[in-house]
C-alpha cells in the first residue's frame, strides 16, 4: 500500500509543529483507558480558558494592551476572551493606581464575579500603592479584595504580566474543586466583609 501524502504548505506545517499540548494530569493509563481525578481535569480546563476582566485605571493598563496585542498575544494562554462584564469573567486583573474613591467600585466588581474567581494585582500601584504614598490612594488592593498573585514593577513589562498570568494558571490547575466550599475560604472572604 502506498503511503498517504498530505499536500501541506511548509509554512502551515511549521505552525502546526509549534503547537504545544498541555501536559496530561497524573493518572493511570492502560490499553484504551486513562483514569485521573476529576479535580485535575477541571483544573486543566479552567487553567487554559481563563477569561480576564481588565480593571485598568492608568499606565499599567497600557502594558496590558501590549500584552493582548499580537507580539505578546495573551490568546496563546487561552485568555483571548477579555470580558467587560464581571459576571462572565473569572480573572480580575487590576492595573493602575486605585484611588480610595475607586475602592468600593473595585470591590463591587469583585463581588459580581462568579466563583471560582482569581485576582491578579499588576504593578506597584495595584500591589502597594506604588510611589503614591498619599491620602487619596489605596495602598494595595488587598486591603479590599483578596489577591492571588502580585506582579512587581512600575510599569511591569508584558513579559512580567504574562508571568503573572502563568502563576495564576499554576494556582488554577492545582486548586481543589472543594476549596471554594471550605471553611478556610469562607473565613478569608469574611475577613474582607464578603459573604
Ligand atoms: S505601577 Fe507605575 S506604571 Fe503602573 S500604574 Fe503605577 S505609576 Fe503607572
Amino acid at each position: 500500500m502506498r503511503p498517504v501524502r498530505f499536500n501541506i504548505h511548509p509554512k502551515e506545517a511549521s505552525i502546526s509543529d509549534s503547537i504545544i499540548l498541555s501536559e496530561m494530569p497524573d493518572g493511570h493509563m492502560g490499553e484504551g483507558f486513562f483514569a485521573t481525578k476529576l479535580s485535575d481535569v477541571v483544573g486543566l480546563a479552567r487553567k487554559n480558558s481563563l477569561w480576564p476582566m481588565p480593571f485598568a485605571t492608568s499606565c499599567c493598563g497600557i502594558e496590558f494592551m501590549a500584552t493582548m496585542a499580537s507580539h505578546y498575544d495573551l490568546a496563546r494562554f487561552g485568555s483571548e476572551r477579555v470580558g467587560f462584564s464581571p459576571r462572565q469573567c473569572d480573572l480580575l486583573m487590576v492595573m493602575g493606581t486605585i484611588a480610595k474613591k475607586m475602592g468600593p467600585v473595585l470591590r463591587q466588581v469583585y463581588i459580581q464575579m462568579a466563583e471560582p474567581r482569581w485576582v491578579l494585582a499588576v504593578g506597584a500601584c495595584a500591589s502597594s500603592g506604588g510611589i503614591f504614598d498619599s491620602y487619596s490612594v489605596l495602598q494595595g488592593i488587598d486591603q479590599i479584595v483578596p489577591v492571588d498573585v502580585y506582579v512587581p514593577g512600575c510599569a511591569p513589562r508584558p513579559e512580567a504580566i504574562l508571568d503573572g498570568v502563568m502563576r495564576i494558571q499554576d494556582l488554577v490547575q492545582n486548586e481543589s474543586i472543594r476549596r471554594r466550599n471550605s471553611e478556610k475560604y469562607k473565613a478569608l472572604l469574611n475577613s474582607y466583609g464578603i459573604e
